[in-house]
């Protein structure tokens, strides 16, 4: 046996042995979810907090001192609501669509959607606003479906680009409209905070499907309902 394939086969027989794993692996790791869906391998709690209290030291203080003692834990936490966007699939989210729709077919919009996601670059803040628009066809979904689909891919490691991209396509294959539009503005904190240090910056990005790509009219509608993206600035965020 290939040094590589006697790795890969110590690794699968960790994950197929419980017993072996010690505390690091937790089993079953997601209760609730279907076994397709357990995240194989997914640390446990404890090593997620060891791995804090590893960047405590590593930023140069003392992770057994009193004030940072429950930090660990409580990052972890956050850790847990900042990314539970992996825990939903965007697609099963919008599946409870209505087809009476007695012939609306003018554009849906649902506009300052409010987010806040983490940059995958450095699981720094990216805090901003979504505009989502679509051409109906033959189906519509509950507009709360459409803030929670935001938040899905807005919970999860990001890059702006990609998760417009996403909830735009996401609409599309579920929806099949005439059109999706989706446009985001948001501020990025890797750069106001660190980096180049220029607060004020929003970076606007758009996805455009369908009719908003082919044809200026609905694309001029929606910008109209939105106003300039990036021209109101985003202090009411
Ligand atoms: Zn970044």
């Amino acid at each position: 046996m290939t040094k590589k394939a006697s790795r890969a086969r110590a690794r699968l027989q960790v994950l197929d042995s419980p017993a072996r794993d010690g505390a690091l692996r937790d089993a079953p790791i997601r209760d609730g979810l279907a076994p397709s869906k357990q995240r194989l391998g997914r640390p446990s709690r404890a090593a997620a907090e060891a791995a804090v209290r590893t960047l405590i030291e590593w930023a140069g203080d003392d992770p057994a001192r009193e004030g940072l003692l429950g930090t660990p834990d409580r990052v972890v936490r956050s850790f847990e609501e900042f990314f539970q966007g992996y825990e939903t699939d965007p697609v099963e989210l919008l599946q409870r669509t209505f087809d009476e729709i007695d012939g609306y077919d003018e554009m849906v919009v649902l506009k300052d959607i409010r987010f806040e996601s983490h940059c995958e670059h450095h699981i720094a803040p990216i805090i901003g606003k979504a505009h989502i628009a679509y051409l109906p066809d033959h189906r519509v979904v509950g507009i709360s479906k459409l803030a929670r689909l935001v938040e899905v891919y807005a919970k999860r490691l990001q890059i702006q680009e990609k998760m417009t991209a996403q909830i735009a396509n996401t609409l599309n294959e579920v929806l099949q409209p005439k059109g999706v539009a989706v446009v985001i503005e948001a501020a990025h904190q890797c750069m106001t905070t660190r980096g180049i240090h220029k607060p004020g910056v929003s970076m606007v990005t758009s996805s455009m499907l369908g009719a908003f790509r082919d044809d200026p009219t609905p694309r001029r509608e929606l910008l109209a309902m939105i106003g300039t993206p990036g021209k109101g600035g985003l202090e009411n965020v």
